[in-house]
């Protein structure tokens, strides 16, 4: 069910277009409004799901619209999104919303020159508690990229609110991240230290040498016995680190590992076994690691 007289949906544009720029509690405000008068807008309750704050808000209010609609995706998608599961959630309701609101008269004929609805809009707005600053919405809609001023952007960071341009936007499950942010992310995600670096490297090297020892004896079961030893050694690396995670870590496990084959070869001489051994131990510790 959408809105259908032509006040509400210019008050749902507005609302919109106040949401956009950021101003997160004047739209809240004329959403509110919206549903006050028209309490089955599906596009309304979603809008509003977008600009409150809080997990368990959002989840009611996209609750709200599955309620009117079950089969609302938007409201799928953001429920799952609220409750932690990765989806397009933000964009599959601003598309959404897009058609929704959209009407055929919508480009050519702007708010300002259709005088009824535009008197009726700012009677509304100042006759709410707040007066929510509808006026100027639309001068706030222009918001730049805080790394490029020259770009004109409607996103901005889930976590921190700042204007970003599509360029600079991560996708992440949640919404598009600033660069900022990503890198706080990492730096909580990457917790290796130096020293679980060098616990690695002094731990991997003589146990690739010790391995590559032995398996030139075995000839041709190199092939099957090496990824085993690789992933053996990738375990006790991760075991040894407790577990932190590293960016560079599984590279440098991998380069220990044919570390430690190569010192096999100076002392008792090159055997094609010790190689396939050192690449095939090497690739699969680093993928042990990585993962
Ligand atoms: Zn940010
Ligand atoms: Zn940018």
């Amino acid at each position: 069910m959408t809105i259908s007289g032509p006040r509400l949906r210019t008050l749902l544009r507005q609302a919109e277009r106040t949401a956009a720029s950021g101003k997160r509690a004047a739209a809240e405000t004329l959403y509110r409004q919206i549903l006050s008068e028209a309490p089955e807008s599906e596009a309304a309750w979603l809008g509003l799901a977008g600009v409150v704050y809080g997990v368990d808000e959002k989840t009611a209010v996209y609750k709200r619209v599955l309620e009117i609609n079950p089969d609302n995706e938007a409201a799928q998608a953001g429920l799952a999104q609220a409750q932690g599961g990765p989806s397009d959630a933000f964009e599959q309701s601003r598309d959404w919303l897009e058609t929704v609101t959209a009407s055929p008269a919508r480009k050519e004929t702007p708010v300002e020159t259709k005088p009824e609805p535009a008197v009726e809009i700012s009677e509304t707005a100042v006759s709410s508690p707040t007066n929510v600053g509808v006026e100027s919405a639309e001068d706030d809609f222009d918001l730049v990229c805080y790394r490029h001023p020259n770009r004109e952007t409607a996103l901005r960071c889930y976590n921190c609110g700042k204007p970003i341009c599509i360029k600079c936007a991560n996708k992440t499950p949640v919404g598009y991240s600033c660069p900022d942010c990503i890198r706080d992310l990492q730096k909580n995600y990457y917790t290796a230290t130096l020293l679980d670096y060098i616990i690695a490297i002094i731990i991997v090297v003589p146990l690739s040498a010790v391995a590559a020892f032995f398996l030139r004896l075995i000839g041709f079961f190199t092939f099957f016995v090496s990824p085993v030893v690789g992933t053996l050694i990738g375990r006790i690396v991760f075991w040894a680190v407790r577990r932190h995670r590293g960016r560079w870590l599984s590279h440098v496990v991998a380069g220990a590992v044919v570390l430690g084959a190569g010192m096999m070869m100076l002392v008792y001489g090159f055997s094609l076994w010790t190689g396939v051994y050192a690449f095939m131990a090497a690739a699969s510790a680093y993928y042990f690691v990585k993962v």
